[in-house]
């Protein structure tokens, strides 16, 4: 059973084993939660990815895929970046980011992780409505068969907040 929790903050600062990145494709660094974390995190977290382009991912990461890394100098143990897909009013897009959950939580039971905080991915840059963002979220972590213990979704701001809040129930 996979408890769900939802907090306001900075998912840089969570004391958890894994934080999951809303990266891009080249895994190389961004801004929003990708800038936060490689800013704290140090510069061991970018060499990680760049080891990881020039192994298994040439072409990077492809959106709704997972990897991990170490977490560098932040609390967590590991970051799972993920590429959430950029908001489309005229394609339906939201398999791609139910994949993201999923592939992440994949990546966690492989690493053995327990407690595993997300932000809401796609719904900044990315553009994807926040309601929808956490309709998607909060419903594949629930359908997703995990040994994770705890899914921390770690909110930036109120109205980001309210809305998970409101589709956590
Ligand atoms: P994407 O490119 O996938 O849209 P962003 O990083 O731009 O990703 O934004 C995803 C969400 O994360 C947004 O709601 C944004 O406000 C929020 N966010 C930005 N910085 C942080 C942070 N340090 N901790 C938690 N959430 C953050």
């Amino acid at each position: 059973m996979t408890t769900i929790e939802l907090v306001k903050g900075d998912i840089t600062r969570q004391s958890v084993d894994a934080i999951v990145n809303a990266a891009n494709s080249s895994l190389l660094g961004g801004g929003g939660v990708d800038g936060a974390i490689h800013r704290r995190g140090g510069p061991e977290i970018l060499a990680e990815c760049r080891k990881l382009r020039a192994s298994h991912y040439g072409k990077g990461l492809a959106t709704g895929q997972a990897v991990a890394t170490t977490a560098g100098r932040l609390d967590a143990r590991w970051v799972i970046h993920t590429v959430g897909p950029v908001f489309s009013g005229s394609e339906d897009r939201s398999d791609l980011l139910a994949s993201c959950y999923r592939e992440s939580l994949r990546v966690a039971d492989e690493l053995g992780a327990r407690t595993v905080a997300f932000p809401a991915v796609s719904a900044g840059i990315y553009g994807w409505p926040m309601e929808d963002a956490a309709r998607i979220a909060i419903g594949t972590v629930r359908g997703t068969e995990t040994a994770v213990a705890e899914v921390r979704f770690v909110l930036f701001d109120e109205q980001a907040y309210d809305a998970f809040a409101a589709q956590a129930g």
